[in-house]
């Protein structure tokens, strides 16, 4: 069997399954259980958020023919058309390499059929920012006066791209950044399910490298389990993957710069760069560690904003006194 990437694998089937957005997932299914669903949708937000899985399972639940409290049923011959993507009641358009205006021409003729099957036509359209202004002169003639039986899903990474006029006829839906502690529970989550062992350590770290990104976080935690094939995932194999350091080397630099010792500093850096340490990773966190130790030194009952693990808040505190 071809091995499937963990994104992939565990894309969320229904909107329980999308970690982080409830406040979006929970207006969405209000609106199909009181069948006030829209035409024109813009779902914004940083990359690996949720915004196209949202879409799927949007675009499942108007089509499926006994949604089960505004989800999706994920039994029905839509449901499953729409999972394994064969159904033409979907319809996912990349607007990066289909900006012109003679795609959306395209989109609006189609729009004048009605579904064969289910009851709604999606279009998604995915980084609509990049549409040129012809096209997106094309697609505001579609939004005005959309048929009944068409949604149209505008996703987008870069909202202000978006001319004014498309947004005022869109239900506009801010994606939050994914916390750490939201993506670092799906992690662990999964890995039991896979039957992987894992430290809660490498795994807060993962959540922490991926920036708010769902999706990079699986990618990454993917890379990580590949190297260590069959083997316990730890902080230690991590960092080496990512090219990361540990604390305990930042301590020790700290030190050194503090002492003013140069040769010292440069000895150090020398090691990590011959380690194959990552430069710019290892700025990011060197900052990152800074700023802790700063917070840490400020005032208690930090957790929340320090985005360490317990365990590293202790060493914090002990470098403190
Ligand atoms: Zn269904």
């Amino acid at each position: 069997m071809s091995y499937t990437a963990l994104y992939r694998k565990f894309r969320p089937a229904e909107f329980e399954d999308v970690k982080g957005q409830d406040h979006i997932s929970q207006t969405l299914q209000n609106q199909i259980k009181a069948n006030r669903i829209g035409h024109a949708y813009l779902f914004c937000g940083t990359r690996g958020t949720g915004k196209t899985s949202v879409a799927k399972i949007f675009a499942k639940a108007v089509n499926c023919q006994s949604p089960v409290n505004g989800s999706p049923c994920g039994e029905c011959a839509m449901c499953k058309a729409i999972s394994a993507g064969t159904s033409m009641n979907v319809i996912e358009i990349d607007a990066a390499s289909n900006n012109g205006v003679d795609n959306i021409r395209e989109i609006r003729e189609e729009v004048a059929y009605r579904p064969t099957e289910g009851k709604y036509k999606v279009y998604i359209i995915d980084e609509v920012h990049m549409l040129s202004i012809g096209a997106f002169n094309a697609l505001l003639k579609t939004l005005e006066e959309p048929p009944e039986y068409v949604i149209f899903i505008l996703a987008t990474t870069e909202v202000h791209k978006i001319p004014i006029t498309i947004m005022s006829r869109c239900q506009r839906y801010d994606f939050k950044r994914i916390t750490i502690d939201t993506i670092a529970e799906r992690l662990m989550d999964l890995m039991q399910r896979e039957g992987v062992e894992v430290e809660e350590r490498a795994i807060r770290y993962i959540a922490k490298a991926a920036d708010g990104s769902m999706r990079d976080a699986l990618s990454l935690l993917d890379q990580c389990i590949a190297f260590y094939l069959g083997e316990k995932l730890t902080y230690d194999h991590v960092l080496e993957v990512l090219g990361a350091v540990d604390t305990e080397v930042f301590s020790r630099l700290l030190r050194e710069i503090l002492n003013r010792d140069v040769s010292k500093v440069i000895g150090a850096l020398d090691e990590l760069i011959m380690q194959g340490r990552e430069l710019s990773q290892l700025v990011t966190d060197f900052t990152g560690y800074l700023r802790n130790l700063l917070l840490v030194k400020t005032s208690d009952g930090l957790e929340d904003i320090l985005d360490v693990s317990t365990e590293n808040l202790l060493q914090l505190r002990k470098k403190q006194s």
